[in-house]
């Protein structure tokens, strides 16, 4: 099946930057060695260099076929390959075209398009997606295992924001869809450490899913109308001085709002504002990171003088956070300076997997990806693993042998427990 697309670039922005990222590839294969999918799969087609051998014919010519599709729909968008690549390809943009413009010509099948679609509603609205986990809790045990791994285990436990008395900074956090529904307990160990260093967090009304899942599927007017949604709601205490910016407790969220001024490029009421606000977009732990010295104070008398470490524990850096934001040994540092040692993995370049829905539409390549890194981390000797994104966070908990925690929920128990110790000397 071939379907002629040149005309869907006419006076598309996002779209047209596609073309220098096809230029700039030499085609020199570096990136292949990097890919996980080319090294489970084997297929030229199923690594960064083939598949930007495809968007470029699609480009090209207009033409999209079924194959592309599911090659496109193999790649994890991990973003490995632009690290390895010489040239400064922004692949994961590549990708990005490939997939918009093969949903919007409609090449898949109805079943496939009915499902996908499902996925993306079902994931992003939280009433639906709490109801939904809440029966996944109660028939669990019946579930076959394939099915029952995908079950969150655990019940979500109440909580309130702490109160920060004469903050020293305002900032939005980002609500998301799944996190607040599946762990929200991260978002209060963000409230809690970034509190006992005075900033205060608060999300805005009106504002919600982030719209990357969306966009990973192709779905980019949906994922457009959600980044607009969020910058309405953000603005006007943003321009106003109120609230400095925008920060995300998981790192693939952070990765996609930091590119909201070329999602949103073009938009004449909201595309400057999404421009600054993608600028202004922190990871928890970029800000956290900002208070590091205070932080390790909290964190002194678990760890007097430096000696006594506590727990080993080993960081995976998500993709979205070492490949997508380029940050590096940040949260390893955060976790030692509370007193974690932190041991690490072998290759832990390598996606777990998860990569948002992932997970579930390609669920064989996924769960080998989450197997092997569980195994890795195992081997570490370490009795938790810490990550700093959700996807990676349930994927990981289904396929792998320790238990995984948000790296927040583990400096806040120290930073909380080293409170209520200071407080007890002092009464
Ligand atoms: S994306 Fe980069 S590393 Fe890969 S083939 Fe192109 S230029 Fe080479
Ligand atoms: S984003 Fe990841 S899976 Fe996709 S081509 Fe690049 S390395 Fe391979």
């Amino acid at each position: 099946m071939e379907v002629r697309a040149a005309s869907l670039f006419a006076g598309r922005n996002w779209l047209k930057g596609v073309e220098e990222e096809l230029r700039r590839c030499v085609h020199c294969g570096f990136c292949t060695a990097s890919c996980p999918t080319y090294r489970l799969l084997g297929d030229e087609l199923d690594g960064p260099r083939g598949r930007i051998y495809l968007v470029k014919e699609l480009v090209e010519r207009g033409v999209v076929t079924r194959s592309m599709v599911r090659h496109f729909d193999r790649c994890l968008t991990c973003r490995a390959c632009e690290r390895s690549c010489p040239s400064g390809v922004q692949y994961h943009r590549v990708v990005a075209v490939g997939r918009a413009v093969s949903e919007e010509m409609g090449v898949r099948p109805f079943f496939e398009r009915w499902r996908r679609g499902g996925l993306a509603w079902w994931v992003t609205h939280r009433a639906l997606l709490r109801w939904a986990v809440g029966v996944g809790r109660t028939v669990r045990p019946f579930l076959p295992k394939g099915l029952a791994r995908l079950v969150p285990p655990r019940a979500p436990r109440e909580w309130q924001w702490p109160s920060v008395s004469e903050p020293r900074e305002r900032w939005w956090l980002l609500e998301g869809c799944v996190q607040p529904v599946v762990r929200p307990e991260v978002d209060q160990a963000a409230a809690t450490v970034l509190g006992v260093v005075g900033v205060e967090v608060a999300y805005a009304r009106g504002s919600g899913c982030c719209g990357a899942v969306d966009f990973h599927l192709g779905r980019v007017e949906v994922a457009r109308a959600r980044a607009r949604a969020n910058v309405r709601a953000w603005w006007p205490a943003f321009a106003a001085g109120e609230r400095k910016g925008v920060v995300a407790t998981a790192s693939g969220c952070a990765a996609f709002l930091r590119e909201y001024g070329e999602l949103l490029e073009g938009d004449e009421v909201w595309g400057e504002a999404a421009a600054v606000l993608g600028r202004e977009t922190l990871d928890v732990s970029e800000l956290v990171a900002r208070f590091a010295g205070e932080l390790r104070r909290h964190g002194r008398e678990e760890h007097p003088n430096g000696r006594e470490r506590r727990g080993k524990v080993v960081f995976q850096a998500p993709c979205s956070l070492q490949h997508g934001l380029g940050i590096v040994g940040v949260v390893e540092g955060l976790l030692e300076g509370v007193g974690w040692q932190v041991v690490k993995a072998d290759d832990d370049r390598w996606c777990c997997g998860s990569a948002g829905t992932y997970s579930v539409l390609e669920r064989g390549l996924a769960a080998r990806l989450g197997r092997e890194k569980g195994e890795t981390l195992a081997a570490t000797g370490a009795e938790v693993v810490a990550t700093a994104n959700i996807g990676c966070l349930l994927h990981l908990s289904a396929y792998g042998r320790l238990p995984v925690r948000h790296w927040l929920e583990l400096v806040a128990e120290r930073v909380a427990r080293e409170e209520e110790r200071v407080a007890r000397r002092r009464r």
